[in-house]
């Protein structure tokens, strides 16, 4: 059975290559939002002989497609997670780098809310929180 990526990429007719092939089927198991570095360590995994600049281009190419969405975490990485059906949010531990996705009703009312107050209608919207755990310290984290 294709992954989903897979299966957008034939819906969109984009040729998928086994190296492609294989590079969305890491991107469609992730359960987390890898960099590039992290698909292809994940990749190469699968198939050795796939190279760093075929990953680059590969996410390039599905992120153009709307197949895959971008984000910025704050860390100068850019991260990827398949673009799903479901809309959520993220909040970023920035003690340890975990993302947690969150989906809340309010906010997603109350943004739509100040798009029509300002006279426009919402069309997408990105959310991140950037957090620490409570009771943490502020420290550089030596403890
Ligand atoms: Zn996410």
């Amino acid at each position: 059975m294709p992954s989903r990526i897979e299966q957008l990429c034939i819906d969109q007719g984009l040729k998928l290559t086994g190296q492609r092939r294989t590079i969305a089927r890491v991107l469609s198991d992730a359960e987390d939002h890898p960099d590039v570095d992290q698909v292809y360590r994940r990749a190469t995994q699968l198939d050795p002989r796939i190279s760093i600049a075929t990953v680059y281009r590969t996410v390039r190419l599905f992120e153009e497609a709307n197949i895959l969405e971008k984000h910025d975490f704050g860390d100068g990485r850019a991260r990827y997670e398949e673009v799903q059906d479901d809309h959520h949010d993220h909040l970023i531990d920035v003690k340890t780098g975990k993302v947690i996705e969150f989906f809340n009703e309010e906010i997603e009312a109350l943004k739509e809310r100040i798009a029509r107050d300002l006279g426009y209608e919402l069309i997408d919207h990105r959310l991140e929180l950037f957090a620490k755990p409570l009771g943490s310290s502020d420290d550089d984290g030596s403890d």
